[in-house]
């Protein structure tokens, strides 16, 4: 019997007897070790080529810079936007270090923010300004629908099921992505009774949350809803994906004032009321109340960046609806524009739907109902008059329409 010539790896050369596995191709054979080492290569090249296309997608804008192009979008709220943008160009600048640099043990930890202030002061608007400007896949969601894995709702990682949407379904951009979470604080737990019952929408989801905010690895169900077995799950790294959470933390203004007050023992009272505004009590939000509010301290921990809105005043809504790039007005004027209708407003209109945003309590949201409240009709009659060229809204014509609209019966008392 002629002996057989031992089959070899094309690759090192051992023989089958040296290797545990050989597996066979066309015109020759690799062995196991070749595979893994084949791998590691494969690895490396492929995250060198993610660094690649990171650094070349990123353009690193300086915070100032951020702050002005913010400012086209978002009326007042100076405070918070530098501190957004400090944060911001932070954030980029750790996704552009290189992952050699982090041999020298200085790792740049992530920026995510805590945005507190009333509903509709522009948090969701900052962070979506922030996530247009340097073109990032940007989601929002909101954490009142999230529960812990196994109860009704849905969970955390549907979260990263958006922004993988948003970044049509691209990995790597999903992985560079900002994710605004909405209503943080009604997350928090409830604190005195939290021993009664297992607490299904607080400090479980506040967990899972953390899960996502400390850079792991998560398994996202592609089609959003609850994980089944039959779903085939798509693997998500959050490291570099910067969570922005918004609340307006409804009654945490007395917990500030009372740790303000502790910690300013030994001043005069009448000092102390110089010190402090007490109209604005959140702008001296501090970790610590967001700690005594509910939220537990491992996720506080993982917020380093924490900044606060304030509420609108009159001065403010004024000029939301005239001076923002896309403000309401320039709006409507351009969507009779496109009828070939020169749209107009008399300054007491806009003085008028001011005044009745804040009599109304409807903040910058109700801006945009009240002016629908007294546009609609025009806007339905309009482009079936084709003679009309013009039309100029009076301050008569706007209380006509808005006295008649089913907004006008909502006044809160
Ligand atoms: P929040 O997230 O704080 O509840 P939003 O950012 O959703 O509030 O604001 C609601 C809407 O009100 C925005 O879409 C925007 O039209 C308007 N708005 C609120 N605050 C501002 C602001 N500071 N500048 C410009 N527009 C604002």
């Amino acid at each position: 019997m002629s002996e057989k010539k031992e089959i070899k790896c094309s690759f090192c050369g051992r023989g089958k007897s040296e290797v545990n596995v050989l597996i066979a191709g066309v015109t020759g054979h690799i062995c196991d070790s070749c595979i893994s080492q084949a791998e590691s290569i494969i690895k490396e090249e492929l995250a060198q080529n993610a660094q690649h296309e990171i650094e070349s997608s990123l353009v690193l804008q300086k915070p100032e810079e951020i702050k002005a192009y913010v400012d086209n979008y978002v009326i007042g709220q100076d405070e918070a936007k530098r501190v957004l943008s400090v944060a911001v160009y932070n954030h980029y600048k750790r996704l552009l270090q290189k992952p050699s640099s982090t041999h020298d043990e200085v790792e740049i930890e992530k920026s995510n923010i805590v945005l507190v202030g009333e509903t509709g002061t522009g948090k969701t608007l900052l962070a979506k300004t922030i996530a247009r400007m340097l073109n990032v896949p940007f989601c929002i969601a909101d954490a009142t629908i999230l529960t812990e894995a196994g109860y009704v709702g849905e969970d955390v990682e549907s979260i990263l099921t958006r922004l993988l949407q948003a970044a049509d379904y691209d990995v790597s951009k999903a992985e560079r992505g900002i994710v605004f979470v909405d209503e943080i604080d009604k997350i928090a737990r409830k604190s005195d009774n939290a021993s009664i019952t297992r607490d299904v929408s607080g400090e479980g989801v506040q967990q899972a949350l953390l899960k996502l905010l400390e850079g792991s690895d998560v398994n996202v169900p592609p089609q959003g809803g609850r994980k089944h077995p039959e779903q085939k799950l798509i693997q998500i790294n959050t490291r570099n994906i910067l969570f922005i959470c918004g609340g307006a933390f409804d009654g945490i203004q007395p917990l500030i004032e009372r740790r303000v007050k502790t910690t300013t023992i030994g001043y005069s009272s009448s000092q102390e009321s110089a010190l402090f505004d007490r109209d604005n009590m959140l702008q001296y939000v501090s970790p610590a109340d967001l700690k005594s509010y509910g939220l537990i301290p491992e996720l506080i921990g993982r917020f380093p960046v924490l900044s606060y809105l304030n509420p609108l005043d009159r001065d403010t809504l004024r000029r939301i609806i005239t001076e923002p790039k896309n403000a309401l007005i320039k709006q409507y004027v351009k969507l009779f524009d496109m009828d070939g209708v020169k749209l107009s407003f008399d300054k007491d209109v806009l003085d008028f739907i001011v005044d009745r945003a804040i009599e109304y309590k409807l903040g910058a949201r109700g801006l945009r109902s009240i002016c629908e409240a007294i546009l609609t009709d025009l806007m339905f009659e309009l482009p079936s008059q084709s003679e009309l060229k013009e039309f100029n809204v009076t301050l008569q014509y706007a209380e006509e329409k808005f006295n008649k609209s089913k907004l006008s019966q909502l006044k809160v008392a």
